[in-house]
């Protein structure tokens, strides 16, 4: 399907996202996408009913003429590994030190980040759940996922 190469994943974070006649933001524990009535905002091919949705992940959104898929997926980043002494990196099998750069996937599991084992984006792929491993702060979640 076409209209899939031009949809861009929207991880939302704290601040407010806005698109074309809509705006994302955070809601307590829930992600809302506000559009006034006007607007020709859709969610999954249908009108927003009160110019509010709660938007569930995977959701697409279209606005005017562009597309966005909204991901509830973290965006992966190197953060200092957290885990229990004993932990294993799924992609080289060694224990990752605690506290140590490491990253995780949106499938839970943690691999080194550090310049003598790049585990994470060593390959373009998580050996686990098959997720893209680039640290460009893009969503990992795809449509064709
Ligand atoms: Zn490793
Ligand atoms: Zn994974």
């Amino acid at each position: 399907m076409p209209l899939f190469e031009e949809a861009m994943a929207i991880p939302v974070g704290e601040a407010p996202v806005s698109l074309d006649g809509a705006t994302i933001r955070r809601c307590g524990e829930k992600i809302v996408l506000l559009a006034p009535q006007l607007a020709e905002v859709l969610v999954n091919g249908r009108p927003l009913a009160a110019g509010i949705r709660v938007l569930a992940h995977r959701d697409q959104i279209r606005a005017g003429a562009e597309s966005w898929w909204f991901s509830a997926e973290d965006t992966p980043c190197v953060a200092p590994f957290p885990g229990a002494a004993g932990d294993v990196c799924p992609r080289c099998r060694g224990h990752i030190d605690v506290q140590s750069p490491a990253v995780r996937c949106a499938c839970g599991n943690w691999f080194h980040q550090i310049a003598e084992r790049p585990c994470f984006d060593y390959a373009a792929a998580c050996p686990v759940c098959g997720r893209r491993t680039a640290l460009d702060g893009v969503a990992a979640f795809s449509p064709e996922d």
